[in-house]
């Protein structure tokens, strides 16, 4: 049986998008009455339908409306067209997720056991049409996973076609780093990643026991250090990503200085709150602590590194548990449909600058807040 074939459209008001002909567009269109003209691949009626252009009509997915910029995959099978919409670049958030796979299996990992092991690739091929659908003037794009390296080849091919496709965009890969240690992948992802490329890496320990304990993989801590050491000596940029759970809180002190001694040269360690969901809820008495009592370990840290001249950043945290004098490192990192406060946040006079709490998270115990005035 032959495979269903599927297209990427690009969502759009007009004719505007001079980077892809009409063909490759679905057109939003105002008025169900107006003529379906102008060569686009679909039109995008209000009210949830959709044409094509020999007067087919189809069904739109109905979690929101859409915009200029998303991306809708048709699928066409047995003769019907199956639409749904892929993640969109129009709020910042422009992110491929290539596979659910992962050769980890962090406790602390907002996704589960079964996807990690089991979790599909997403086709290489659609990947591809989606670069190509999107605005090639974008300035961010984030690859995730699973693990992104995982695809081998395929995450190669789909970083040469990045680097070609967009003209100034900024590109970050979240991967566990492991693949990193051996030259000759290495050698070939230098050889395609765009100029600005950042690697985004969990470290969760200074020593592979603690490590390996929390990536539940031995051996993970020697290939990510390895990846690391060979990566920054030859000038790649880095994030290094600290996920903060009751596992590596007491530890992360030794952490910063392990960090500050051996990866000076890192762009910035992130320092981050956990989502709680998938394996870190199913394992929620080992890697749960409720933010003001991560808080004295993690500044100890934070101090650590910047004494040491490496640049910090904070996530996932509420601002309230965050100390004032650390106030210019936080980042507002949870994304709009994930964020939620406590009831006492609504009194509070900077709930517009505090990132909040995961949609998952807020169902923890011992959550204390301080509203300010
Ligand atoms: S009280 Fe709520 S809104 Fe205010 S800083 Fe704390 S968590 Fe954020």
């Amino acid at each position: 049986m032959s495979e269903p074939e599927t297209r990427v459209l690009r969502c759009t008001a007009s004719d505007e998008e001079v980077f892809l002909p009409p063909e490759r567009c679905a057109l939003l269109v105002e008025n169900a009455g107006e003529p379906q003209a102008g060569g686009f691949g679909a039109y995008l009626l209000s009210g949830g339908s959709g044409v094509l252009p020999d007067g087919t009509r189809f069904a739109l997915p109905k979690e929101r409306a859409l915009q200029p910029g998303d991306l809708l995959l048709f699928r066409e099978a047995g003769g019907q067209q199956y639409v749904s919409s892929l993640r969109t670049a129009d709020r910042g958030e422009r992110t491929l997720f290539l596979t659910g796979r992962c050769n980890s299996n962090c406790v602390m990992c907002p996704y589960g056991t079964r996807q990690r092991m089991n979790g599909r690739n997403e086709s290489t091929e659609l990947l591809l049409q989606c670069i190509q659908a999107m605005d090639p003037r974008a300035d961010y794009l984030c690859l995730t996973g699973g693990e992104p390296t995982l695809l081998k080849e395929d995450f190669l091919r789909i970083l040469a076609a990045i680097k070609a496709h967009f003209t100034d965009c900024e590109l970050h890969i979240l991967t566990n780093g492991r693949a990193f240690c051996y030259a000759d992948f290495l050698r070939d992802y230098r050889r395609v990643r765009p100029y600005r490329t950042l690697l985004g890496i969990p470290l969760h320990a200074a020593n592979a026991t603690l490590h390996d304990r929390i990536s539940a993989s031995p051996g993970s801590f020697e290939q990510t250090a390895l990846g690391l050491d060979r990566l920054l000596s030859l000038g790649e940029h880095v994030e290094l990503r600290i996920v903060a759970s009751a596992l590596n809180a007491g530890h992360m002190p030794e952490l910063a200085e392990f960090i500050g001694r051996r990866y000076p040269n890192v762009n910035h360690v992130s320092i981050m709150g956990l989502e709680m969901m998938g394996n870190a809820m199913l394992r929620r008495r080992e890697v749960w602590l409720p933010f003001d009592a991560l808080w004295p370990q993690v500044s100890r840290s934070v101090d650590i590194l910047i004494r040491s001249g490496v640049s910090v950043q904070l996530f996932n945290f509420p601002l309230c548990t965050v100390e004032e004098r650390y106030h210019a490192l936080y980042r507002r990192s949870i994304s709009p449909e994930k964020v939620r406060y406590l009831p006492a946040c609504e009194r509070c006079g900077r709930k517009n600058q505090c990132g909040g709490f995961f949609q998952t998270t807020i169902v923890m115990p011992d959550l204390a807040v301080q509203p300010y005035e």
